[in-house]
């Protein structure tokens, strides 16, 4: 099986062969934004998680047969962090063992696959084996996150490559000052951005958390009276790095909170002559949750509190 884009891969060694390499340099590791189109059959076509032009988070590391394990180590650490950034605790991994069409020495396959054990332990990862199911060119990790209703997607790999790196001339200068062909990993975190978006706002029921919320509160006036302060308010807080919109239309309150309630946003900031008379806000959190009234301090403090304790839960 072709890894997913079979067209960054070939960029990177090119990349990676426009200059001569010495051993020094390695590993050395490139990571793109790629744009990918594959001709799906309409029928295979579902939402935004299966298209047929994404973009994928896609990297390589070129590097010795001696640095997999470490940076299959390093990748698994940051693979975790931005899984439970975004919320996703439940996380399988497999690692996928030889096929039986292969290029590549069985000696080769041993320390390969031996390595990336080692990287899954040193993660303190468990993991399941799927024998048999290693692409031809080498072994591989798969990353599958559980979303809230127990479907389960692949998003992250790290592959290792004997193949490719030969076949395009790649090589650097070893300290033997002879000539070696690399080792290249291929890797992504998230697979495709259009579908791990997709995960994520199933995952979260559209109401993403805080810090990932693209309009994080808005702030609402109950009559033309507190208009001044709400553009005060609005103004303060995006000064304090928040997403804040206001909304001074003149509609009835209920009217404006019912219509962001189900926009499902963090916050709605509530503003009437009391609040503006006590320069306060009175605080609406998602789910109905009526916080009563917080100075502007309070509420900066509260989802600084909120953004930084939910990255990094997992
Ligand atoms: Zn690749």
């Amino acid at each position: 099986m072709l890894f997913r884009s079979p067209m960054n891969c070939p960029g990177h060694i090119q990349i990676f062969n426009s200059d001569l390499r010495s051993y020094r340099e390695l590993p050395l590791r490139y990571g793109e934004f790629g744009a990918c189109h594959r001709n799906e059959p309409s029928g295979a076509l579902h939402g935004i998680m299966r298209v047929r032009g994404f973009t994928q988070d896609d990297g390589h590391v070129f590097c010795t047969e001696d640095q997999i394990e470490s940076e299959v180590t390093a990748f698994n650490a940051l693979v975790r962090k931005v899984y439970a950034d975004f919320g996703f605790k439940d996380v399988a991994v497999k690692l996928a063992l030889r096929p039986d069409s292969r290029v590549g020495s069985d000696d080769v396959w041993d320390k390969a696959e031996n390595a990336l054990r080692a990287a899954l332990q040193s993660s303190g990862l468990t993991w399941d084996e799927l024998p048999g199911e290693g692409a031809f060119y080498g072994p591989k990790i798969e990353f599958h996150i559980k979303d809230a209703i127990g479907r389960s997607w692949q998003c992250g790999t790290v592959q290792v490559d004997f193949s490719m790196p030969a076949r395009l001339g790649a090589e650097y200068v070893g300290e033997d000052n002879g000539r070696h062909t690399p080792v290249m990993l291929h890797r992504a975190i998230l697979g495709s951005l259009e579908r791990f978006i997709g995960i994520l706002i199933e995952n979260h029921a559209g109401a993403l958390p805080l810090w990932l919320a693209p309009v994080q509160a808005v702030v609402l006036n109950i009559s033309e009276a507190q208009a001044d302060y709400v553009t005060e308010v609005v103004k303060t807080l995006r000064s304090r790095g928040f997403r804040v919109e206001a909304d001074l239309r003149n509609e009835k309150i209920t009217y404006k909170i019912r219509e962001h309630s189900v926009r499902k946003l963090p916050y709605l900031l509530v503003v009437g002559d009391k609040e503006k008379a006590a320069n306060v806000v009175a605080v609406r959190a998602r789910g109905n949750q009526d916080l009563g009234q917080m100075s502007l301090d309070k509420i900066v403090e509260r989802w600084q509190d909120e953004a930084n304790s939910f990255a990094g839960t997992a």
